[in-house]
């Protein structure tokens, strides 16, 4: 009788992969469906053929040892197939089903006529043989599924390295192995065993991620996620809690640089508004990047001048620089259009923070500011270079620029940042559908290319910006304002800025008071109510007013919540305009001569 120990074992080792594979839940993805076949279907061609040479070594029933090689027959057909399909699938082929389709037709047509086939069994010597055309088919099966494996594979060849590849190569191996084997010791059973062990190097090689692992994994992502979440909401809130205040400071150093103050106490009030609008610019980052995290920053595009801009931001740069020893060189191309489309504001903040950033990391040299252009149809390419002769910055950090907190000049001390600049600037390029680009050597200095579209309006000049102190001529001081907000200090740098208009104002501290007043026929020209108050909310003291008998006074809402969109609401809402807080002077002039000037 023949050793029937490696078939054994092959049963033994199937028993095992098939617990290890089913107790895991897995990710029932394709690799994994072939790959369960495979060991089902090697499970059972190990147990028939051991059970074959039992039942021929006990019997010599025909019947039963045709029915059980023809199962033998169709798991060796089955597995090449399943084996040849698996590399079908890890090696992309784009139509993987049609070749599927086709595929597996062909094998059960094959297998059919095993059956139909006649086989033949001797025993020489203790030693059972089966052939007959029933073999020679499942034979020419085999390889012609391992053939065509081997030709997928070849087809695919740069992907050799991947490990998947691995039982490919063992097959090989292993066939070259069984053939040697059989001519030296015929009585050796080995393909059963040499099957699983293809399995069993499969199992290490298939991509077959935990289910478990992965829910965890999403688990601890949601997590992260989450507090995230949570820091970004507390940053964002504390800065809006801090700019009322903040604001509050800015406004009223700025007055007080105004008035005839002694020239000692003017330096100082100077460096309270230098420092106040840093911070400002700070916690305005803060709310931009968690503006931008929380997909709440649209591109709001207009008409607008380049060549201002740039003149404009030359003149900020120019004041940035201060004493440095610096060197400013420009270049601006004159070919680019009088009138550009798209979002001003933004584009100088990309432009303004690549320039302060050169100011702020050189320490002499050089810095150059260009702006060239490349035009096709209606649109102009910008493509703004800044490039000083700065500290520059090392090669494994320029991955890491664009990530919010980061900064690598830890031990440079002296010099203010939060790492949020790049971070914001890149986003905002991206918004706009631009490139940004980092060339930089560390201690020779950096080049920062940014690229952007922008559509290219047909005009000579856009119209001129209207006098922005055109109003003040205007005789006001019949008119009453009435100014509505909960925080005092609001209400105190509001009234200071109205102050220069010289109509009378009014305040009052909550919607609640503001139409008692209005109910007492008090008699005002424009209410500039705050929206975000206790207890009775603007639009919750719009609606009320707007019942009493009588009641036309233009109603503008007041808002720190300087999300775009916001406007549309609030005359939605039934305000007659919008003014956002911090309240900007060229906008309050709009209001005061569209309501006030009459
Ligand atoms: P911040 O300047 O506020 O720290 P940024 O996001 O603008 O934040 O920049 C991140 C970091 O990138 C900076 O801390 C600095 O280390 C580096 N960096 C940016 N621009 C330059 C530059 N022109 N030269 C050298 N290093 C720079």
């Amino acid at each position: 009788m023949q050793n029937l120990s490696l078939p054994m074992a092959s049963i033994f080792i199937n028993v095992l992969l098939i617990i290890i594979f089913f107790s895991k839940s897995r990710v029932n993805n394709k690799e994994t469906k072939i790959y369960k076949y495979l060991i089902i279907i090697q499970f059972i061609e190990s147990f028939v053929e051991t059970f074959i040479y039992y039942i021929a070594y006990k019997s010599n029933n025909n019947i039963i040892l045709i029915f059980l090689n023809d199962i033998v027959c169709t798991c060796y057909s089955v597995w090449t197939f399943l084996f040849f399909l698996y590399f079908i699938y890890i090696s992309n082929f784009k139509n993987y089903e049609i070749i599927k389709k086709i595929t597996v037709t062909l094998n059960i047509f094959l297998i059919i006529i095993i059956y139909i086939l006649p086989i033949q069994f001797v025993n020489r010597g203790g030693v059972m043989y089966s052939y007959g055309l029933k073999a020679i088919l499942t034979y020419i099966i085999c390889a012609l599924w391992i053939t065509l494996t081997i030709l997928s594979i070849l087809k695919n060849y740069k992907k050799l390295n991947n490990k998947k590849y691995i039982p490919i190569f063992m097959l090989l191996i292993i066939a070259i192995l069984i053939l040697v084997i059989r001519i030296i010791d015929p009585s050796i059973i080995i393909i059963p065993f040499a099957l699983t062990f293809i399995n069993l190097i499969m199992y290490f090689t298939i991509e077959n991620p935990d289910v478990k692992m992965l829910a965890e994994v999403n688990i601890a992502k949601e997590q992260a996620e989450k507090a995230n979440n949570a820091k970004s909401e507390f940053l964002s809130s504390m800065s809006h809690e801090i700019r009322t205040p903040l604001n509050a400071i800015v406004g009223f150093s700025q007055a007080l640089l105004e008035e005839d103050i002694p020239d000692s106490a003017k330096e100082e009030v100077k460096d309270i508004v230098s420092a106040s609008e840093t911070l400002l610019d700070l916690v305005n980052s803060i709310l931009d990047i968690s503006k931008i995290e929380a997909n709440k920053i649209e591109i709001i595009e207009k008409e607008y001048s380049l060549k201002e801009l740039f003149n404009e931001l030359v003149s900020l740069t120019k004041a940035r620089m201060g004493e440095k020893p610096l060197e400013f060189n420009t270049y601006y191309d004159e070919s680019i259009p009088n009138v550009l489309y798209g979002d001003h504001v933004r584009v100088k903040q990309i432009i303004l923070n690549l320039l302060t950033n050169s100011v702020k990391y050189t320490k002499n040299g050089h810095i150059d500011f260009k702006v060239s252009s490349f035009k096709k149809d209606d649109v102009c390419r910008l493509i703004i270079s800044v490039e000083d002769s700065g500290i520059g910055i090392k090669k494994e950090n320029i991955d890491k620029l664009f990530t919010k907190f980061e900064r690598f000049d830890e031990k440079n001390t002296t010099i203010e940042g939060t790492g949020l600049g790049l971070a914001i600037t890149k986003k905002l390029v991206e918004l706009m559908n631009g490139k940004i680009i980092v060339q930089s050597i560390f201690g020779k200095g950096s080049k920062f290319t940014v690229i952007i579209d922008q559509k290219i309006i047909n005009k000579v000049s856009i119209e001129p910006v209207k006098e922005k102190e055109n109003i003040v001529k205007v005789d006001l001081s019949t008119k009453k304002v009435l100014l509505v907000d909960d925080n005092n200090l609001n209400l105190k740098v509001a009234s200071r800025l109205l102050a220069s208009y010289k109509f009378q104002i009014d305040t009052c501290l909550s919607g609640f008071e503001c139409i008692d007043k209005i109910n007492a026929k008090e008699h005002y020209d424009l209410i500039l109510l705050d929206d975000m108050m206790p207890k009775m909310s603007g639009v919750e003291t719009l609606q009320k007013l707007k019942v009493i008998d009588g009641f036309n006074i233009p109603v503008v809402a007041l808002t720190a919540n300087a999300i775009s969109g916001m406007k549309e609401k609030y005359l939605a809402d039934g305000f007659d305009d919008y003014l956002s807080k911090p309240i900007e002077k060229p906008e309050l002039n709009r209001v005061i001569e569209k309501f006030l000037n009459k």
